[in-house]
């Protein structure tokens, strides 16, 4: 199928082209129509499946079939995310696809760790909001922004988003949006909570299930493989397997920040250039390392589960799981930054012995086997 039957508007046909597209994903074929047509959607699909275009080519097709409102401070559309670089990456997508439109549409992320003041004076005039609820919420308490006309909700990472740790900022957006809109929640990730809230927050929604379930199974892009060592020969298999297989760009997730810092000043000690990434470091650091490490100028990025969500890496090859994560959602979410868009892509697993239970917990909650490799068996 071509992007012609979408029907969206040829500039932003124009756009899609540009950037090598040649048909669109299931979850494309399945969204778009849906979101143009201003129906609620649920979207269940694995990440790296082109969700996010999936949203924002509708939205920018729909505001071009609306008069602009004179500018002000109140957004037409919030997209909601979990982390502040998924805000950023979101926000460029929408800035890609609405190059060259006839009308001017603004688009803006906001989000914490950064000065308030630039973004309380660039929300002027903003018809597209990406924003994390903290950030948000400071900014209406400043009067800097209005969410009461906002006319299309995107929930990005909504199970994310609706769990427990955003519960009260959650609510309190809520409370400040307008009853009337269009809601769209996008998750990799369907469980019981989303299923509740399905009910309560969407209106007789279509609910759209690329393939059975979002975990990884044999038909994925994604090899998985795993190799039982202790914590104290983690570092040097670590060294050992980013050497032999010459791997060129590597993002290897860590349980503790501590340990993410470890691992980089490690890796940077023995030659390999490597930077960690997580919650205690600043915004401008954190970004930093992630721009390189995305464009390909950084070998190595060690990260916590910060950005086990959403982030996009173009043809990432490499995830390694120095640490396994305490839930199987965090995995898929970690090795599904690798084989994103159909690209190949190659997840390593650290397992300690006393973890065998809790990945064979993992595995199967996933529906995947692993052969496992004994290090012990390796020289390094
Ligand atoms: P997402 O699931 O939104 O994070 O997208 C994952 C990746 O798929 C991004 O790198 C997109 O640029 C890419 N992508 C999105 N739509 C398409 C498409 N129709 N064809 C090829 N790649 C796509």
């Amino acid at each position: 199928m071509t992007f012609e039957y979408l029907n969206l508007h040829p500039q932003i046909l124009k756009n899609i082209a540009a950037q090598g597209y040649v048909t669109p994903t299931p979850i494309q074929m399945q969204a778009v129509p849906l979101i143009d047509g201003r129906r609620d959607v649920l979207g269940i699909a694995r990440t790296g499946s082109g969700k996010t275009a999936s949203y924002v080519w509708p939205i920018l097709d729909y505001r071009l079939t609306k008069r602009p409102t004179p500018p002000g401070r109140h957004p037409k559309v919030l997209v909601l995310v979990p982390t502040r670089e998924l805000a950023v990456q979101v926000s460029e997508v929408f800035k890609t696809f609405a190059v060259g439109l006839p009308q001017d549409i603004m688009v803006m992320a906001v989000y914490g760790g950064v000065s308030i003041n630039p973004q309380m004076k660039n929300l002027y005039g903003v018809d597209i909001l990406v924003a994390t609820p903290g950030r948000l919420l400071d900014l209406k308490r400043s009067s800097a922004v209005e969410i009461s006309m906002v006319e299309t909700l995107v929930l990005d990472e909504a199970d994310k988003m609706l769990n427990l740790g955003f519960q009260s900022e959650m609510a309190e957006i809520f409370r400040l949006l307008p009853k009337r809109r269009q809601n769209l929640l996008f998750s990799a990730t369907l469980n019981e909570e989303l299923e509740g809230i399905k009910k309560v927050l969407l209106v007789n929604p279509t609910v759209i299930k690329i393939g059975e379930s979002s975990t990884p199974k044999e038909d994925n892009p994604i090899n998985l493989s795993g190799y039982f060592v202790s914590d104290d020969r983690k570092g040097p298999l670590l060294r050992h397997l980013i050497r032999d297989q010459e791997m060129k760009q590597v993002l290897v997730f860590t349980s503790s920040a501590k340990t993410a810092d470890k691992v980089a000043h490690k890796l940077s000690k023995n030659g390999i250039d490597a930077k960690s990434i997580h919650g205690k470091k600043s915004q401008g650091a954190r970004q930093s390392s992630l721009n390189a490490f995305k464009a390909g100028n950084l070998r190595v990025l060690v990260s916590t589960d910060l950005i086990s969500r959403g982030i996009d890496i173009d043809d990432l090859p490499y995830v390694i799981n120095y640490e396994l994560p305490r839930s199987p959602k965090d995995f898929v979410h970690r090795v599904g930054r690798t084989g994103r868009a159909d690209a190949r892509g190659m997840a390593i697993t650290f397992v300690t012995r006393q973890e065998t239970h809790h990945f064979k917990v993992i595995l199967k909650k996933m529906q995947r086997y692993m052969d496992m490799i004994d290090s012990d068996d390796l020289e390094f």
